[in-house]
């Protein structure tokens, strides 16, 4: 059995989205990351990012843009769709990203001109373009509207100075959706605009070094500078200046779900991999699994896991539908990564000292999860946002 089929649903329970087409789906994801991905995760783990050749090869097996349209040269499918990649990575301890990818081309399609879309789209779809989504600055991350890179206007183009900080994909990145300030003299969120910004020989752009995390360190997070480099003006998501944060905000609800979606993915893996070490671990003659508070920590752990699946395929399946609001995507960010990192720390305790020593999955799973209650809007922010609806 590979690592990636132990987490099994509970009972007869299938998630009602996952139908025939997404199973088949399924099965090309799993066999690709296994083959493709996983042999190469020691060697990604060192070197702090992914081989560039990583993103071509995931585009020719169809990895990335499941969800975007066939005429941009996306898989056609749904969120669904990015739901199995996202599970699968999950599982299999890949930390790769391409839900970002697909988060840059969720703007591009919201936002763009239907040209910079055939231009764009298809080029992200076979990885020839990484995408990577900069909004995070030293002195603003969840305070948006205080961030300081500008971008002025120089008749057809934008001059954009500034720097940005813990930048998923960047190391790679040829496609960036960046966050500005196109109104120094509008204070706060009224001032802000989103930029696509095309990378290669750029003038004036720099990628810092991949950063130095405490986990998911097979995936790059890098600082990003801006010096005086020269954007077409026309790169404007939206037709007129201003709206980039209201565009962020009408975005964010797909990486938020997203993010749900590898927390109950990883709670149900690590779920999985304890029950089979706790029966093949013996203390004191006898394997940990016949030691009561193994079984219920296990079985507290799996209820859980349980409650936040059938959480997130509600969320999914009105998400498909197009009718779940953003407090509850709030509500699902916030509460299934607080239940991930519960589940992963108690499953870290049942494997003792093994669990802390990272050539064991449910270690770097433990490191590996942590950041979920940070990134995407921290957690404090998703309970303020649901606070906006009492
Ligand atoms: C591995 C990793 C990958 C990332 N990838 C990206 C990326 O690709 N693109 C990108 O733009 N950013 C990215 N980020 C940045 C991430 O989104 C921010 O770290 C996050 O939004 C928090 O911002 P901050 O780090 O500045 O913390 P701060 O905003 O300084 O927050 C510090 C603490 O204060 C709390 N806090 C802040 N405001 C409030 C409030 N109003 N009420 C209550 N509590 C509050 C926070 O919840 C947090 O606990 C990434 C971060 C990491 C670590």
């Amino acid at each position: 059995m590979t690592s990636s089929t132990l987490a099994m649903p509970v009972g007869t329970y299938q998630s009602a989205w996952v139908d025939d087409q997404v199973r088949m789906f399924r099965n090309s994801v799993l066999q690709f990351v296994q083959k493709e991905f996983v042999p190469h995760q020691d060697r990604w783990r060192e070197q702090r990012y992914p081989d560039a050749e990583a993103w071509t090869a995931a585009g020719a097996a169809g990895i990335l843009l499941p969800d975007v349209p066939e005429e941009y040269g996306g898989g056609g499918g749904t969120f669904a769709h990015q739901a199995v990649v996202l599970e699968e990575l999950a599982r299999t301890g890949v930390h790769f990203g391409a839900l970002i990818q697909s988060v840059v081309a969720h703007y591009i399609l919201a936002y763009a001109s239907d040209a910079q879309k055939h231009d764009w789209l298809p080029r992200m779809a076979s990885g020839e373009l990484v995408g990577a989504i900069a909004m995070t600055e030293p002195a603003a991350g969840s305070d948006l509207p205080a961030i300081r890179t500008t971008a002025r206007c120089d008749g057809d183009h934008y001059i954009v100075s500034g720097s940005k900080t813990f930048i998923t994909n960047g190391h790679h990145a040829s496609l960036i959706c960046l966050a500005v300030k196109t109104n120094a003299k509008v204070a706060g969120m009224r001032g802000i605009s989103l930029l696509i910004v095309e990378t290669q020989n750029l003038p004036g752009y720099r990628v810092g070094r991949s950063l130095d995390k405490v986990g998911m360190h097979a995936q790059d997070t890098c600082e990003l500078f801006f010096d005086d480099v020269r954007v077409p003006a026309a790169n404007l998501l939206g037709h007129a200046e201003g709206q980039g944060f209201f565009q962020m905000m009408e975005r964010m609800p797909y990486e938020r779900l997203a993010v749900g979606v590898t927390a109950v993915a990883t709670a149900e893996q690590a779920v999985a991999l304890t029950t089979q070490y706790v029966k093949e671990r013996a203390v004191s003659g006898k394997p940990l699994i016949d030691f009561q508070n193994t079984r219920f920590t296990l079985a507290e752990c799996k209820t859980a896991a349980h409650i936040g699946r059938v959480f997130l395929d509600n969320c999914i399946e009105r998400f498909i539908a197009g009718q779940l609001d953003d407090t509850t995507v709030a509500m699902a960010k916030y509460w299934l990564t607080d239940c991930q990192c519960r589940i992963v720390d108690e499953c870290v305790q049942l494997h003792g000292g093994y669990g802390y020593m990272t050539e064991y999955p449910i270690a770097r799973m433990w490191a590996d999860s942590r950041v979920q209650r940070i990134y995407a809007g921290a957690n404090e922010i998703m309970k303020e946002l649901i606070a906006c609806s009492l």
